[in-house]
Order: structure tokens, then sequence, then C-alpha cells
């Protein structure tokens, strides 16, 4: 089954949901026009369609290989990345200085959901690339940004991000890669890392390796770690790659899913050191990479929305097709199709719905972004991007998971045959399977926004957030739209018990297990809640739309897709305040050793 790029869905939640309409109309957003959009949204829809979507199964079934430190990605990946490139994907909302279309990051967004959906292996090399971008903007001297960015803009050389080691996952404070300042500015960067998406391949001539090292006289930990710049070939003196650095892919990774995305282990420095630029100051290394990982966050839950996706037109089309059984109403003489029965459209409405929801919590962290960015008023860039903090755990956990659960439900559409590689539906769920894990574990997400975004002294954002989406709750139970359900009331009620939890978080404070052991829960708690109402938000203007006599199917699903939402995930919001506020003492008495 191929894949169509959702565009009226992506769309309204970008206009409606996440503002994109406003701003174009109040001038926020640039060059950008309402016709633009439509045009890139087509036209990406049409590479992601129609070039990339048929490289998903070959990818997975041929994947990448390594031979004499050499990868080749899958046959004709070269020419389609070229492609891709080609034709300015790169560099979507990446600066207009550099080379980029300096569109908002909810463009990008939208995008990037349609080439992840299509191949979701292929989407990664430029993820790493975009981040690395924003890192080297923010953080790079003059002299680096000048060689380096216009060719990483562009996509004509990919990035990496080398932060883990054996010893080091999690925990990067253990990390052991070393640098040595070589007296003439440059680093000799010696040690090993593993795990590397696309660090090595054969899409692009040059390969930028941006990795975390330690100096000889580094405080130990996170605070002793320095970020640096490493061309897999050195540049010549008018920017043309020229000599090979010491830098060497010793291994591939057999996993899982994604497997035509390279994973790779790198050996640094095993004949003398490789040649590396600091990035940013000595030992503020990851601060550094902190740039890069907002996006790549964002992205990454982007990737579960992405593959939901997928997973729900493959479910779909199967659904209309496969027979079995008589549902009611059909001539004894036939079988049904099974989209006729009601716990198949159950399971499919649920997959529908999550993947919203999921989105529209992605667009609103996009949006926060583009807020911080707009340095016209300062103020509103310091909340937005207060805000941005606030919803990029929420984003990355959340819509990695719901894409996990959405691809485990489109197996169990298919039945046996989704459990048997044929038709394609096991992989979505296999490539899902790493999302939750790397970018930082949803258990470290959830730790991050409790302790360093929710509990953050001083702040009160969490107790604004939680009022807006009660304010929605009650506007959309004030609107009193028969197709609504219980939706506004289930709004107000999810707000209700994220309050409730977040008041015993502050009351916990001192206990530190009792907040790390509830974090999880928070999480989901807080993630189910903010899709609710972000899909409030959208049914309202839905509403509004429809009884203004537009009369666009994309509005009932959006109406329906809120109301299922809430009357079947978000009714859950009550029990997860629940399991936060009691929930944490089983795991903390348990295991003891
Ligand atoms: C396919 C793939 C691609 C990757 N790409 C990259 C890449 O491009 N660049 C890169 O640098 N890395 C990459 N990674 C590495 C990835 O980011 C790490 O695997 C991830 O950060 C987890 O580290 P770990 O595997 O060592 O697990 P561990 O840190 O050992 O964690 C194991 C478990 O313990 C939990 N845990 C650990 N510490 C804590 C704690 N303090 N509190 C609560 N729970 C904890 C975790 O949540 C997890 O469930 C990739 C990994 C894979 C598999």
């Amino acid at each position: 089954v191929g894949y169509r790029a959702p565009i009226d869905r992506i769309r309204f939640s970008l206009d409606e949901t996440a503002e994109l309409a406003a701003d174009i109309a109040l001038g926020n957003a640039g060059d950008l026009s309402s016709e633009l959009v439509s045009e890139i949204l087509y036209e990406a829809a049409r590479f992601a369609g129609g070039q990339l979507a048929p490289q998903n199964v070959p990818g997975d079934r041929i994947g990448s290989r390594l031979a004499d430190g050499k990868v080749s990605t899958p046959p004709g990946w070269p020419a389609i990345y070229k492609a891709w490139a080609g034709a300015g994907w790169n560099g979507v909302d990446l600066a207009a200085e550099w080379g980029g279309m300096g569109l908002p990051t909810r463009m990008a967004t939208a995008t990037m959901e349609m080439w992840t959906s299509a191949c979701m292996s292929f989407a990664l090399g430029p993820v790493l690339t975009q981040g690395a971008v924003d890192t080297l903007e923010k953080h790079a001297s003059e002299a680096l940004k000048a060689l380096y960015l216009p060719k990483l803009v562009s996509g004509e050389w990919t990035a990496t991000m080398n932060l883990t080691e054996s010893q080091a996952g999690s925990d990067l404070g253990a990390l052991r890669t070393r640098a040595i300042a070589s007296g003439d500015g440059t680093y000799h960067i010696t040690g090993n890392k593993i795990y590397i998406t696309y660090g090595e391949h054969d899409l692009t001539e040059n390969i930028i390796h941006l990795v975390l090292a330690r100096l000889p006289d580094a405080p130990p930990g996170t605070k002793g770690i320095s970020l640096f710049l490493v061309p897999k070939f050195l540049l010549n003196p008018d920017g043309s790659p020229g000599e090979r650095n010491d830098v060497l892919c010793t291994g591939l990774e057999h996993k899982l899913g994604i497997h035509a995305s390279p994973t790779c282990s790198i050996a640094y420095g095993e004949e003398g050191g490789a040649i590396g630029w600091l990035v940013g100051e000595e030992n503020r290394g990851l601060a550094c990479m902190f740039t890069m990982m907002n996006k790549a966050r964002l992205f990454t839950g982007l990737q579960g929305v992405a593959i939901a996706e997928r997973a729900y037109q493959q479910a779909l089309a199967f659904a209309k097709t496969r027979r079995q059984g008589r549902a009611s109403g059909t001539p004894a003489s036939e079988m049904s199709p099974i989209l006729a029965h009601p716990d198949v459209r159950r399971n499919l409405m649920t997959m529908r719905a999550l993947t919203s929801a999921a989105r529209a919590i992605a667009h609103q962290a996009a949006l926060a972004i583009d807020h911080a960015q707009d340095m016209r008023d300062a103020e509103r860039a310091r909340k937005a991007e207060e805000l941005a903090g606030l919803l990029t755990p929420i984003t990355k956990a959340y819509c990695s998971d719901v894409g996990v659960d959405v691809t485990s439900l489109g197996i169990q559409i298919h039945g046996g045959m989704g459990y048997v590689e044929e038709t394609g539906a096991a992989q979505h769920f296999r490539d899902a399977r790493i999302t939750p894990i790397y970018e930082g574990t949803n258990g470290i997400q959830a730790i991050d926004l409790v302790i360093r975004k929710v509990l953050r002294p001083g702040s009160t954002l969490a107790d604004e957030v939680i009022d807006g989406f009660r304010a929605i709750g009650v506007a959309t139970r004030d609107e009193t739209v028969p197709d609504f359900g219980q939706l506004g009331p289930i709004v107000i009620d999810a707000a209700d018990a994220l309050r409730e939890a977040t008041d015993w978080l502050r009351l916990h404070q001192s206990d530190g297990d009792a907040l790390l052991a509830s974090a999880t829960p928070y999480l989901r708690l807080f993630a189910v809640t903010s899709g609710a109402a972000y899909l409030a938000k959208g049914a309202l203007r839905a509403a509004r739309r429809q009884a203004g006599g537009d009369s666009s199917p994309v509005l009932a699903e959006v109406i329906a897709d809120a109301r299922f939402y809430s009357e079947n995930v978000a009714v859950g919001a009550v029990g997860l305040a629940m399991t936060v506020m009691t929930g944490s003492v089983p795991p903390l008495e348990h295991f003891a050793d």
C-alpha cells in the first residue's frame, strides 16, 4: 500500500490549531502566504508519495550495508536523495541567509511528517542535518559557519550527532572521548561512539560529525563536555572536500527496524587523532547540543505521528478488502469486509484519533518554537521559549508512544497477515519501536518534564497552560454542538485532574523518589489532556466554519476525532491523576536490591 499525504488534515491542524493562518494574516510568518503553503504541501506530498514511499519496503528488505569501512544505502537512494535535496527540501525552515527557505518550523514539521510517513529510514538523515544546522548557527564561529552551513542547509552534505558511547547512554556524564588542543586552533579527537545514525553513507560526498568529547582538564560529569565539529573529509582552502580525516565506521548495527538507516559505530583517531574544531565554549558542549535536541525531539515525536498515519492508511485499505464474517444487515450468502465490523471501526477510529491528537501536540510545539524566534516581541518570545521547553518532552514521549500503539493496532487489524511480513504492516511497528528509545528515552523525557519544566523554581507556566486547557473545555461545552458529545465536559475534567496532579507534585517536591516514580504517568496525563484540548480547539473552529456554510469533509473528521479522542482516551485522565498521586508507592516498594 502506498502513501497519500493527508494534506487537508495537516493543513487544518497547522492553520486552525497551530495558528498558521492567523500568523500569515498578521504578517508574522515572513513572506509566507496561504497560496505558498498550499503549493509547498502539494509538492511535498507529491515527492513523498511518488518518490519516497516506494522505497520503504525495499529499504527494509535490503537495508544499508557495510564493506571496507564504506556504507551503501539501498540501490537508487543516492539519486533520490540528490533529487530531494536539489528541490530545496532540506532547508524548509532553515535560514535564508545560508540558502534555506526561512519558513516557519510549522512548515518543516508538515513536510517532515510527509518524508517520514513515506520512508522513515530516509527521513532520519535530514533530521540530524537540520538539527546540526541549528546548533552551528547558534554556537559556531563565523568562520565555521561560512565553511559548513551553506552545504548543510542545501543538503549537499549531511551531519550527525555523536553523543552515545557504550558506557554513556542516558548518562552522558560518563562519556570518555578525548579532545586535545593541537595549538593551531584545531583539536585531536580520539574515542569510540556507538549508534550513530547516518554516521557513514553514500548519499553525499562529505559527512559532518558533531561530537561530544572531554578536554584533558575538564571537570568530571556533564559540566566537562565540549562539542566539536569533525568532518569526514577535511576541507581544501576553496571549501571543497580534500584529505580524509581519521574517522572510520567500524560497524553497522543489525536491528529491529529502520534497516535502511545506517546505525554506525564510529572510531575517531585510530591513526593519531581526528581533526576537529570547537563549537561554542569549552565545557559547554551539552548546552550547545541541547539547541539541536529541541528540534530533534520534536521531529522524533513527529516520527510517531508520521508512521502512525502510514499504518492507519494501510489498515484502512486492508479493512476494505479483507472479508470475514457477517456484519449486521449482510445477506447470509456473503461475507462482509472487516471494515463493517464495529470493533474494527473502533480500532480504526482509535488509530486516527490518536494520530490526530499527536499531530496537534507536535504542531503546538512547532508553534511555540516559531514564536520563540520572533524577537519583535521579546516577552512573547521568552514565554514561547518556555512553552516550547514544556511541550518538547511531551511531544517526544507521547507522540512516539502513539506511533508504537497505532502501528500495533495496524497489525491487529490485519490479523495474521499483520504478523507476517508480507503486507508491510509489521514493518511500521518495527520501525516505530525505536522512537521511544532514542533522543532521550521516554522515561528520561518524563523526568525532564516534571523536574526541569513543571517544577522549575518560580515558573507558573504549567498552571497557565492548564488554565488554557480548561478554558477551551468550557468554550466547547458552551457551544452546544450535538456532534461534540461529551467533548467539553471531558476536557474540563481532564484539566482539573491535571491541576490536582500538578499540585500533588509541588507538595511532594522534597520526596525526590516519589516524583521520579510518578513522572511517566504524569507526562501521559499532561499529554492526554493537551491532546484533547488541542483537538477541542480545532473542533470549535471546525464547527464555526460549518455553521458559516463550509461543507469541507475535513471539518466533520476533525470534530469526530476530537469527540472520539475525548470519550475514549482523555476520559482516562482522571485515572492517570490517581496513579500519579498514589501509584508511585508500588514501584518504590518492590525490587529493593
Ligand atoms: C537505532 C538507534 C539510533 C541512534 N542514533 C543515535 C545518534 O544518532 N546519536 C547518538 O548519540 N545516539 C544515538 N542512539 C543512542 C540512543 O540515543 C540511546 O540508545 C539512548 O539515549 C538510550 O541510551 P542506552 O541505550 O545506553 O540506554 P540506557 O541509558 O542504558 O537506558 C536503559 C533503560 O534505563 C532507563 N534509565 C537510564 N537512566 C535512567 C535514569 N537516570 N532514570 C530513569 N531511568 C533511566 C532508560 O529509560 C531505559 O529504559 C541511537 C540508538 C539507536 C538504537
